[in-house]
């Protein structure tokens, strides 16, 4: 499969990185991945802890056929490594008023169990469910598969209905303002308002187009691999390398090589490495700051905040917690003042939203018999150098309080193993800025257009794939990217036919 004509070096492999790397080798590029870490995948990786094994970062699976468009035409036992298994229940909801809601995945059984947990109108919530799945359709050509920095693609004619129908996609509204005016029951605005964390924003912020994101899981379903999240790095993986993709682990990207507008190369581990080509996967600030020092990152990029990043405690837990499912919320009474200590005053909220994820309730081989694998998440402002030890330890204790008071017994005493990730080794890990997530946030309605293209309008032969770039962070706009990336590089450079 490959070629020995056109090289491109890939800076990280996060699933960005993993997806070009597959993309441009079924082109026949020859490809190398050069990454700092002893292996792939960036913050979707896996963790082992005596006989507890943790996914790190991701535990939300929407729009599976993404992976497995990648995964087409990859010999069947590469394939069969990931599996997504569609979910019964989207997540178990706890409300601060007691409220406890079991959300199903099936549109009609939410509608009809939210209405009667809550007195809602059913009506309004199907209404809800129809007006984000005419936002999808609108808007997802445009602003997730799109490439709408290149001008010739975003007038063209099948984007013409988005361009007249700007004024539905609501961007002067807040994703709360919408929500509210949609729903006469706080907990049902609540539960809506939370998808604005599934790209690290504040949804008194972020615009109300973004509560497309509710129609991926509640219209589209909430979907997890039977063999973990780490499964989706392991297929990409194996999958690049039957490909003939080269990897190289342990060597930090130091420079990207250019003379006059075109890239020539990269410096990794002290050794020069030519290439027509360099897709970076690696934080887009970190590239400017570190790795192309002398060439200023475009106007709009600079402008943008980061994105939310997270406190995580990974818990090995003596029970099979049979009260609780494969994904967990406990939400903070106060969600305004939670959101307003994370983007401004940068600090924890003392009643934070608690997010539990057991991925042993699927992966029976991530806990031994009769125990669990917790994965408790809290949202954190990303690091600008508050006094994270302080922090993790004052987070802990109001996350024992608050699960213990919800559960009715002290988790405490449950922990076997534990070991924790704060926003600094997020950065350290991944050298995403901060510790952010997701890149940038979407706290404003320019945040769309002022992420930073898939390509570079300075340097011939630049790309960028990943969360911090268009069109942001989470698995499927990642895998998008990728996609874009390629098309950008098969316009300039064609098909290698070698
Ligand atoms: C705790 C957590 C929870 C999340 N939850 C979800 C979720 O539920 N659902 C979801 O869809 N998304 C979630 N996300 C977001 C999702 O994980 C990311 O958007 C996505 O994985 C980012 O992929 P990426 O391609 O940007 O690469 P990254 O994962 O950021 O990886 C980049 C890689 O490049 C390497 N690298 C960078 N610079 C260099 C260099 N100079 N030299 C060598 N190597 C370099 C890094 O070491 C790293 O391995 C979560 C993220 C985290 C951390």
């Amino acid at each position: 499969m490959t070629s020995n004509n056109i090289t491109t070096n890939i800076i990280g492999s996060g699933l960005g990185g993993l997806a070009s790397a597959i993309r441009l080798a079924k082109q026949g590029y020859r490809v190398r991945v050069f990454e700092k870490n002893g292996g792939p995948g960036g913050k979707v990786n896996s963790i082992s802890e005596g006989p507890y094994r943790f996914d790190t970062g991701p535990s939300l699976l929407t729009l599976p056929e993404m992976v497995k468009d990648l995964l087409a035409e990859a010999p069947g036992d590469i394939r069969r490594l990931f599996n997504p298994l569609r979910l019964d229940s989207i997540c178990k909801y706890y409300f601060a008023d007691g409220k406890i809601f079991n959300a199903p995945s099936d549109p009609d059984d939410f509608i009809e169990s939210f209405s009667k947990l809550t007195g809602e109108d059913s009506g309004r919530i199907k209404k809800y469910l129809d007006r984000v799945h005419e936002l999808y359709e609108l808007t997802a050509p445009v602003f997730i598969f799109g490439n709408f920095h290149r001008r010739q693609e975003l007038f063209q004619p099948g984007n013409l209905k988005v361009l007249f129908n700007l004024y539905k996609l609501n961007p002067f509204s807040s994703m709360h303002a919408y929500n509210r005016r949609s729903f006469s029951k706080k907990n049902i605005v609540q539960l809506f308002d939370r998808y604005a964390t599934y790209n690290g924003s504040s949804p008194y912020k972020a615009p109300a187009t973004l509560n497309v994101i509710a129609h991926l899981e509640h219209n589209m379903g909430a979907w997890f691999p039977e063999n973990g999240m780490f499964s989706i790095t392991d297929a990409l993986y194996r999958y690049a390398r039957h490909l003939g993709v080269e990897f190289i682990f342990d060597t930090y990207v130091s420079r990207i090589m250019t003379e006059g507008r075109e890239v020539k190369g990269i410096i990794a581990g002290g050794k020069e490495y030519n290439s027509d080509i360099v897709v970076s996967d690696s934080d887009v600030f970190h590239v400017y700051g570190k790795l192309l020092p002398c060439i200023k990152a475009p106007a709009g990029s600079r402008k943008q905040n980061l994105s939310s990043s997270a406190i995580i405690y990974y818990w090995g837990m003596n029970s099979d917690a049979s009260d609780l499912e494969l994904h967990n919320i406990f939400f903070a009474s106060d969600y305004k003042k939670e959101f307003n200590c994370i983007f401004k005053e940068k600090d924890m909220h003392d009643d934070p939203t608690v997010y539990v994820f057991i991925s042993s309730k699927i992966v029976k081989q991530d806990a031994p018999e009769g125990k669990s694998n917790w994965f408790v998440m809290v949202n954190a402002p990303h690091d600008s150098g508050q006094d994270w030890n302080e922090l993790v330890m004052r987070t802990k204790k109001n996350i024992l309080l608050k699960l213990g008071k919800r559960l009715g017994y002290e988790v405490n005493d449950m922990i076997e193993q534990e070991f924790i990730i704060a926003p600094p080794e997020l950065e350290k890990n991944t050298l995403s800025t901060g510790g952010a997530l997701y890149g940038n946030s979407s706290n404003s309605p320019t945040a769309a257009f002022n992420r930073h293209a898939n390509f570079s309008r300075k340097l011939k032969g630049l790309y960028f794939t990943g969360g911090s770039v268009h069109p942001g962070g989470g698995i499927p706009l990642c895998l998008a990217s990728a996609k874009i990336v390629e098309s950008e590089i098969l316009r300039e450079y064609g098909k290698d036919e070698h």
